[in-house]
């Protein structure tokens, strides 16, 4: 069986990707896709998240809701603490390591893959999809090559472009313009019903980063 990862910060959950995961599923042909919302992200402040963890998990269940394909899973918000994919995938792997496992990133991520923890140990462990988005050139990812021994283990999946990003919803939020279609209708429902996104300073200042207020 083909089982697919999708790892994010999912700050929130948005339709592209929604979009992602279910055309990379369509595609390579996967029995499903786990979504793994991040604790902290290792590779981010944790004052740049802005959801609680709880919040982001549920809006990713929210999301998934209906598709009895996609599932959730919560090992990285558990671990409370920082986790690195490489370590996320062997967990992951426990549970079944028969099946082939397939990890699907932003291929804007991929292409900066020799700064995460172990890139060859990773690949090794599963295919990396790097899902193509707005503006993307795939040679962007042709460094790599000469640097990493499992390269051939990076395969692209090109995707229907939507100009959709978490930061983007955040900072529409808080110009108080509406989100409606952004994102699935119940994660609106979360933001709506927890107030979060508002800028109330519930998190940190304004709500978004000062780069993010543009
Ligand atoms: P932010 O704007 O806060 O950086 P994001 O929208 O990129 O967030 P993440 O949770 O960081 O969301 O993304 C999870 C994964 O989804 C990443 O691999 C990212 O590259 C990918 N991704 C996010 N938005 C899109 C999109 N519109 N199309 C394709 N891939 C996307």
């Amino acid at each position: 069986m083909k089982i697919g990862i999708f790892g994010g910060t999912f700050d929130p959950v948005h339709q592209g990707h929604m979009i992602v995961a279910e055309q990379v599923m369509t595609e390579l042909d996967l029995a499903h896709v786990v979504f793994v919302p991040g604790g902290i992200p290792p590779h981010k402040e944790a004052s740049s998240v802005r959801a609680s963890a709880e919040d982001r998990l549920a809006m990713v269940e929210a999301a998934v809701e209906g598709n009895e394909r996609f599932t959730v899973d919560r090992v990285e918000i558990d671990a409370g603490r920082p986790m690195h994919s490489v370590e996320t995938v062997s967990i992951l792997k426990e549970s079944s390591p028969e099946d082939d496992w397939y990890f699907i990133t932003g291929a804007d991520e991929v292409s900066n893959l020799l700064a995460w923890k172990e890139p060859d140990r990773l690949l090794e462990q599963v295919v990396m999809v790097a899902a193509t988005r707005p503006g993307y050139d795939l040679s962007r990812l042709d460094h790599l090559e000469a640097a990493l021994r499992n390269f051939d283990r990076i395969f692209p999946v090109e995707c229907t472009r939507v100009d959709i990003s978490a930061t983007g919803i955040r900072r529409r939020m808080l110009q108080k313009k509406s989100i409606r279609y952004l994102v699935p209708e119940g994660v609106r429902k979360i933001i709506e019903e927890r107030s979060l996104y508002e800028g109330d300073g519930k998190r940190s200042e304004g709500g978004l980063l000062k780069e993010e207020i543009r």
